[in-house]
């Protein structure tokens, strides 16, 4: 089955302007997330919900993002860039921030550690034959060595902290987004740059709330 890009297409140029008056201003951003069809990554019954500004259930208990701040994590990512080079996504769920990632990097690697998601990302990614995007099966929490350094790293899950192998896989002067849980059921977005091998630069953004970041792959 082709992806119908048409379908819905009013509904998802409706949720970039609304993300635009909301402070989204990278135009390639916007631009990413007018195109990719939101719709095809969630269930069939929740296709009507699926330009709204909300996270929906994708099975196993996890949940596809918010557009809102989806776009927030990749602008953060971006600033004045036009395009990202070589970028980890951790977490993919159903696969549709990788759609967006790669559009927008000139690689994109998508690690997700509970096997029926994977596959399921998998069959909804195939149509758009993705050629820039590498989808693996493991517990992102080792993130990729072979692959490394990357010069974005962005986690769809929160830990209590950024796992440390993923700081080392980050090139030097890359940038990576994350939520990390507080303990008081809190979760805040961190930006963390790397300025040199040993120095890192951390900037605290918006309170959010995400699935927990869990450890080993199912
Ligand atoms: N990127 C998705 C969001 C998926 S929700 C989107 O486009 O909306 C977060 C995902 O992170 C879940 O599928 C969960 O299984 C996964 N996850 C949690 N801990 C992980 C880990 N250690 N390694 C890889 N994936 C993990």
């Amino acid at each position: 089955m082709k992806p119908d890009w048409t379908h819905l297409d009013a509904a998802r140029r409706s949720m970039a302007q609304r993300l635009a008056m909301s402070g989204i201003t990278h135009h390639e951003v916007l631009q990413a997330m007018a195109t990719v069809p939101r719709h095809v990554f969630v269930e069939p019954a929740l296709e009507g919900q699926a330009y709204e500004d909300s996270s929906l259930p994708i099975g196993r208990e996890q949940t596809i993002s918010k557009p809102s701040v989806i776009a927030k994590m990749i602008q953060a990512l971006m600033q004045k860039q036009t395009k990202m080079g070589r970028v980890l996504e951790i977490g993919t769920g159903c696969g549709y921030q990788a759609a967006v990632l790669s559009l927008l990097s000139e690689e994109v690697y998508s690690v997700e550690r509970i096997r029926s998601l994977h596959e399921n990302a998998r069959a909804n990614l195939r149509p758009f034959r993705i050629s820039n995007l590498r989808l693996i099966f493991d517990d992102g929490n080792k993130g990729i060595p072979q692959a490394a350094p990357f010069d974005n790293i962005i986690l769809a899950a929160a830990g209590s902290e950024i796992p440390r192998l993923l700081l080392e896989q980050l090139a030097i002067g890359g940038k990576l987004i994350a939520p990390v849980a507080n303990g008081e059921n809190q979760q805040q977005l961190l930006l963390v740059e790397r300025l040199s091998s040993m120095r890192y630069k951390r900037t605290t953004l918006d309170e959010v709330f995400f699935v927990p970041l869990q450890t080993g792959t199912i």
